[in-house]
């Protein structure tokens, strides 16, 4: 594979430069499926933070970004599409080196996403609806009344490791659409190819409109928060977190949307087929190790069919290979490090411990080529009961909790027994019987015989604790704008303006 870019050194990328840190210092990436360095980065500090925000304020404030006519913006995000493209091999491969991502889904899926995206929100933006006209209204008093949609200002953007490009890109993109401009904050494991992206979305859009700074989360990230220039955080990462970052942007009331962590249940039911579903279910767990915020981690299977789906499970996850990621040959790549790796062990431990059964996989291993490499097994759970650890919390690795009803009011109701509530998925050969249990469960995306897809066109966003507001698809658009009210009097005349009589009386 052909790589054009010094991966050694990559400095933030600001007002369409490079730019070093100003504290002058780097830190260092690794790949997770060979321990070695990959590059070193800028060191961020709250100077860096304070530099791109003003970059980013003063394109936004006088560049004519903003009030670019929506059809040049849309013609803008096109060509941001074919830069993606042309440039695929190269974001792959950086998105591979550091995230463990496999090449295989990167370039089938993530690249394809992501062009799709930004041509979806250019079409969506030709024929968003940025000024209404209201009816004159027969109260308080004749008007002519219009709601304008503007963009919202600076936004900033901090993203995790498990999809740096992708999650990026589903901020980048509503938000320029619509006349914004963005500071984002890659996760620090994975910030190469968001960089990368930057650079070349900003051959396309003036200087200012994006830009990255790179650093730790404590301080980059809580510096774009706390920035009073800055008018709007979208996050993607934990619920812990978001948590804060809710938090802290309370202190000068930033309009925040927040994509969090979640805990899906997929729901089997006793007509589903099997050969699509056994398959269809491990796809919904095992992509990318499990480090996907909407896996199905949660299978409800029902007395009837319960050994039999659990022995085509086992028998199938068996054959999943695990290795480098930039073999596409490679089903299952590394997690994203040693750290998240001794997490999942004691996930995994702990469900031991609790009394669930590990049928399949439960240990780290060592691949041929990758010794330093952090990867483990894909491990399947029986016998779990959804009160335990296992079944309620975010592992974020390969570990499918496989937990057994007999009644399927009671399957919904564990489904809906958690903090979150970002995906669920049920299967079934009884349409109808799907919809009605799709609109008991409390997720903000329900899978109906499928798993992981996800459209440019539709929102994606969490119930409960797994998010506030909604990516993708028009209902972004309409998260990165604000609402202006404009009345225009229709009554020249001072007496036919009777309301004001409320403050003046009779005189
Ligand atoms: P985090 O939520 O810590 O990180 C996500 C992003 O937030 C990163 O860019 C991180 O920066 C940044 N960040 C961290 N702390 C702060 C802060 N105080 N203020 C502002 N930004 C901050 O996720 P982790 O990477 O630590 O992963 C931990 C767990 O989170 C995983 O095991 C998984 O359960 C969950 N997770 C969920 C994801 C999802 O898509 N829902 C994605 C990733 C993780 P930095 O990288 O520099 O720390």
């Amino acid at each position: 594979m052909t790589v054009n870019v010094d991966v050694q050194t990559f400095p933030h990328f600001i007002n369409g430069k490079w730019e070093q840190s100003s504290g002058g210092e780097t830190f260092e990436v690794y790949n997770p499926a060979t321990g070695e360095l990959v590059a070193k980065v800028a060191k961020g500090t709250e100077k860096d933070v304070d530099i791109a925000v003003k970059a980013a304020r003063a394109a936004f404030d006088k560049g004519g970004w903003k009030t670019m006519n929506p059809k040049e913006r849309a013609k803008v995000l096109y060509a941001i599409s074919y830069k993606i493209a042309e440039h695929a091999q190269e974001l792959a491969y950086l998105e591979a080196i550091s995230s463990g991502g496999t090449v295989r889904r990167i370039g089938n899926s993530d690249i394809l996403q992501m062009v799709d995206l930004f041509q979806t929100l250019a079409n969506f933006t030709v024929e968003y609806s940025f000024s209404e006209t209201l009816p004159v209204p027969p109260f308080p008093g004749p008007a002519h009344n219009f709601i304008w949609r503007e963009p919202i200002g600076v936004c900033a953007a901090i993203t995790p490791w498990n999809l740096p490009m992708v999650i990026a890109t589903w901020k980048i993109a509503p938000a320029l659409a619509m006349g914004n401009t963005i500071v984002i904050k890659p996760a620090s494991y994975t910030p190469l190819s968001t960089l990368k992206l930057a650079e070349i979305i900003s051959e396309v859009v003036p200087p200012g409109v994006i830009n990255v700074v790179t650093g730790g989360g404590a301080e980059v990230g809580e510096a774009l928060v706390n920035h009073p220039q800055v008018d709007k955080v979208a996050f993607t990462g934990s619920t812990e977190i978001g948590r804060r970052i809710m938090g802290l942007a309370a202190g000068t009331i930033k309009n925040t949307t927040l994509e969090l962590g979640g805990k899906s249940p997929n729901i089997l039911l006793e007509d589903a087929d099997l050969n699509i579903a056994l398959p269809g279910s491990l796809f919904g767990v095992f992509l990318h190790s499990g480090q996907l915020c909407e896996s199905g981690t949660r299978l409800f299977v029902p007395d009837k069919l319960y050994d039999q789906v659990v022995a085509g499970l086992v028998a199938l996850a068996g054959k999943l290979k695990l290795g480098n990621p930039l073999d596409p040959a490679t089903d299952v790549g590394p997690v994203i490090s040693k750290k998240q790796k001794e997490t999942i062990l004691s996930y995994i431990e702990s469900g031991k411990q609790e009394g669930a059964t590990l049928v399949c996989g439960g240990k780290d291993v060592t691949v041929p080529g990758c010794e330093q490499g952090h990867f483990i097994e894909p491990t399947i759970f029986t016998n779990v009961t959804n009160d335990m650890k296992i079944a309620q919390e975010e592992i974020f690795g390969p570990v499918l909790c496989v937990i057994r009803y007999s009644d399927l009011d009671e399957a919904i109701q564990m489904a809906n027994d958690t903090i979150y509530g970002l995906a669920a998925g049920v299967w079934t050969r009884d349409v109808n019987k799907a919809y009605q249990v799709a609109r008991k469960l409390q997720a903000g995306v329900v899978w109906i015989n499928d798993w992981h897809m996800l459209r440019s066109d539709a929102p994606f966003g969490g119930y409960k604790q797994s998010g506030i507001g909604r990516e993708l698809g028009k209902h972004s658009l309409d998260a990165y704008t604000q609402v202006k009210h404009v009345h225009t009097s229709m009554s020249p005349e001072l007496d036919r303006r009777n309301w004001y009589g409320i403050l003046f009386g009779q005189n």
